[in-house]
């Protein structure tokens, strides 16, 4: 099963993930551009991919441990099932989001609600169920990620004042890896200044690769997921967790991208 191992992760995005785990209400935004890389469709894939697996994590981690608990997802019936794992099947219905127009989501008492798609169709009514204290986690396809994520989201139909029941919004993207395999030490000044006006000061070690047989001399092989996560406590005050920057800072530190 993927797991949050096999991507290349900062520790902070673990403690992150612990921090959400630990909460019991409010909703939690996966967002990012769609991928339609082969592994992603995969159940067991053993490359890390995009945001949608990503998203399997998350849902996997937030699924109450009582199978009693009935999980609600919220979408095709084609989609959802790929957010069912195999033993967890009982404990998960799929409901079509037309159904929660008859039956809003809190009379249908689920410990865990899981939007596999935010649209115009179901933005409101996953807002709405997570502002009246359920635990909801959806996905969103977009190029926006921290505070503009709840613009797209009002945008898209969410009520203003539901939007303060959205706790987290996780953002996935993806880089092109160094080639590791002509990955150099550098001490190129251009490069320097530029990784520090786009990302912040720097001063470790920096990495280059100039391109080999193994990458077709394009000095990239492979991407990696890089994350953004923005943090609305219940009190309201608002924090970037962990900044894209940040994230990228580290994995260039390490040589990776
Ligand atoms: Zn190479």
């Amino acid at each position: 099963m993927l797991d949050l191992r096999h991507f290349t992760h900062l520790p902070e995005l673990a403690e992150i993930i612990a921090a959400i785990e630990s909460e019991t209400s409010g909703m939690v935004v996966v967002a990012g551009l769609d991928s339609h890389h082969a592994e992603d469709q995969a159940e067991d894939a053993l490359l890390p991919g995009g945001r949608s697996a990503f998203f399997r994590i998350i849902v996997r981690r937030l699924m109450p441990d009582d199978p009693k608990q009935r999980v609600l997802v919220v979408g095709d019936a084609e989609d959802a099932m790929r957010l069912r794992p195999r033993n967890r099947r009982r404990q998960v219905s799929i409901v079509h989001p037309e159904k929660l127009r008859v039956t809003p989501a809190p009379g249908l008492r689920p410990a865990l609600m899981v939007f596999d798609r935010l649209d115009d169709a179901t933005v409101a009514a996953a807002t709405a169920a997570a502002a009246a204290g359920l635990r909801v986690v959806a996905q969103l396809d977009t190029v926006f990620r921290g505070r503009d994520v709840l613009r797209v989201l009002e945008e898209m139909g969410a009520p203003p004042d539901s939007l303060n029941a959205v706790r987290w919004i996780l953002t996935t993207q993806r880089w092109a890896a160094l080639c590791p395999v002509c990955r150099q030490e550098t001490d190129d000044s251009a490069l320097r200044s530029a990784i520090v006006h786009r990302f912040g000061p720097f001063d470790g070690p920096l990495y280059a690769s100039r391109g080999c047989a193994a990458c077709n001399n394009s000095g990239r092989q492979g991407e990696v997921t890089v994350f953004d996560a923005y943090h609305q406590h219940a009190d309201g005050r608002t924090e970037t967790a962990l900044a894209l920057e940040r994230y990228v800072m580290g994995l260039v530190a390490e040589g990776i991208v």
